[in-house]
Order: structure tokens, then sequence, then C-alpha cells
């Protein structure tokens, strides 16, 4: 990849996105071509075709996914399994249509089993059931897996494949119905502050386990492969360190400053008890996270409290 290349990061307005434009720009890659969603709709393959067929993009990173926490997957599974297929799908053929150069493909940690072994090797890759509250989602990521390696293997494209594990930072979903937990809590915190409320409501048991990584991390991370790895073989982002809910609720409160108590609603789900991804291929390429989890937490803590709270 020279700095004046063509790249394309669908899904550029998203978290990750918009994290790996970032980037890119710093790194003096800045010849990147977008497109806002009124006129590329990605899961339309005509529009899609002729984009990479006028555009011609030469390096392709694919970060456009619809995404969302525990009860979004649950509540829309039609809308995780279709809308992320057909992204994937259009994508994946048109870049090798285009005769694309290198396609980074966006996969999750929830790919793997919901009992697999944990630290969770690549391996680990359908060797069992998965987890219920997020398979349709889970299962769209996996087809995208599966159709970079195809088309790497029939088509000679040079896909690979990430799989970070749960992200977070600046510019996160913070919409209680449909976020992830961090930014979730983040929301919960500041609302029980403002309203001088005495304990905030943390969903589930609080003893599951989640492994967290900062998107400037995987967005560094997406840039380091794109320029080192080329292989077709899954490849595990993540820290190697995770935290129960509740410690990261406890987390969240000291950024905060809130002293108030926490409970918990049994009536949510936990989902997989543990999500945590060996790194050992990743950091054997010599790349491992810098921002850790309590700066990080502080700092989408400050971005919160002046971008999303500021505006009421
Ligand atoms: P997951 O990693 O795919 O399970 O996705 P989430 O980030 O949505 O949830 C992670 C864990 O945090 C689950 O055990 C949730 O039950 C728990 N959790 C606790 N409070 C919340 C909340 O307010 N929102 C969300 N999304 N999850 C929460």
């Amino acid at each position: 990849m020279e700095k004046n290349s063509r790249i394309f990061v669908a899904g550029h307005r998203g978290l990750v996105g918009s994290a790996i434009c970032r980037r890119l720009r710093q790194e003096g890659f800045d010849n990147l071509v977008s497109r806002e969603l009124q006129e590329l709709d990605l899961r339309d393959q005509a529009s899609t075709r002729r984009f990479f067929a006028e555009e011609k993009p030469e390096y392709v990173v694919l970060a456009a996914a619809k995404v969302g926490g525990i009860l979004a997957n649950t509540t829309y599974p039609a809308d995780f399994i279709y809308d992320n297929l057909v992204i994937e799908t259009n994508v994946i053929d048109a870049a090798a249509r285009a005769g694309v150069r290198k396609l980074l493909f966006l996969g999750s940690s929830c790919i793997y089993p919901k009992l697999a072994p944990q630290p969770m090797r690549e391996e680990a890759l359908l060797t069992g059931p998965l987890e219920p509250t997020n398979e349709w989602y889970a299962i769209a990521k996996i087809a995208g897996i599966k159709l970079a390696q195809a088309y790497r293997a029939q088509h000679g494209l040079n896909a690979i494949s990430l799989m970070p594990t749960n992200l977070y930072g600046p510019g996160d979903n913070f919409d209680l119905a449909s976020s992830h937990v961090l930014p979730a809590l983040i929301r919960k915190t500041h609302e029980a502050l403002r309203a001088g409320a005495p304990e905030i409501t943390v969903w589930g048991s609080g003893t599951p386990r989640r492994e967290f990584l900062h998107v400037d991390d995987l967005a560094d991370a997406a840039v380091f492969l794109m320029l080192a790895y080329d292989s077709g073989e899954i490849i595990n982002v993540g820290t190697g360190i995770d935290v129960t809910i509740r410690e990261l609720a406890e987390m969240i409160g000291h950024a905060a400053g809130y002293t108030g108590s926490i409970a918990f609603d049994s009536s949510k789900p936990d989902g997989t008890p543990r999500k945590l991804l060996d790194v050992s291929r990743l950091t054997a390429l010599g790349w491992k996270p810098k921002i850790a989890l309590a700066d990080g937490i502080a700092e989408t803590w400050r971005w919160y409290i002046e971008n999303v709270a500021a505006r009421g």
C-alpha cells in the first residue's frame, strides 16, 4: 500500500471505519474514497458494483456492518443476519471483480463457540455451537470469513480477516436500547449523577467477563495488518485481558466520580460467560495495544460529556 493508493473504507461514519480513516490519514494515506449512505447503499448490488467500477479503489477496508448490543441482536435478528450477509457479499464480490489489490474484512470475537476454551484461539472457529443471543450476527460474520477465503482461493483476492474483541471509544453508540455495555454504562452513570440517583442498574448478573479494546488501537492494528499480513487465516485483535461486567461498571463509576451502588437486573440476559481472545498470533507479528482500559474509559467519558451529554 503506497501513500497515494486509492483506499475505500466502507462504513467510514461508524465507530470503526472513522477510526481507521483517522489512522490512515495520520500515516499519510490520504487518498481515501468514500460515499455517504444516500449515495451508496452497500446492500444494493448494482450500485456497489457501479461504485467499484467507477472509483477503482486499490485497497478496501470492510468496516460497514449492522452492529449492536445484546438486546438489539435479539430484537432484530433478521436485520443482523441479512444486512451483514448482503453487505459482505456485495463488497467482496465487487472488490474481486474490480481487481482490488487487498481487502481487510472485520469479523468479531462472537464468531467463536459459546463455550470455546479461553482465551480463544483462531482454531476454535466452527468447533461448537454459538452463543444464541448473537448467533445471527455471528453466522453472518462467519460467512464473511468464508467469503474472503473462497475469493482468495478461487479468484486470488488478497483478503485478510481480523477478529476484534469488544470495541469502544469516542463516537460509539450510546443509545440504551441498541448499544454495547461500555457506552451503555457510561450513559447510565452520567444520568445517575445528574439525577442524584443512589444506584445504576446493570443488566444480567455482572459476572460475565469481556475484553475491551479501544477503537484507536483496533485502527492501529488494522493499518499494521494491511501492511504486514497477507494470509487467509483469521487473526484475533484484542488486549488479552478481560474484566467482569461488575468491574467494568466500577471502573466507569471511578472515572465519573460516581459513588452510588450497582444494582443487577437478572431479567436481562448475560450472554456468553466469557469472551477473551488469544492474541498470540498478532503479538508474534510485533503488534500490541497502547491504550489501557482505565485510560480509554476516562477519555471516552470526557468525549461523552463534551459531545453527547452537552447536546442534551
Ligand atoms: P455481548 O458482548 O455481545 O454480550 O454484548 P454487550 O456489550 O451488549 O453485553 C455484554 C454484557 O454486558 C452482557 O452480559 C450484558 O448483559 C451486560 N450488560 C450490563 N448492562 C448492560 C447494558 O446496559 N447494556 C448492554 N448492552 N449490556 C449490558
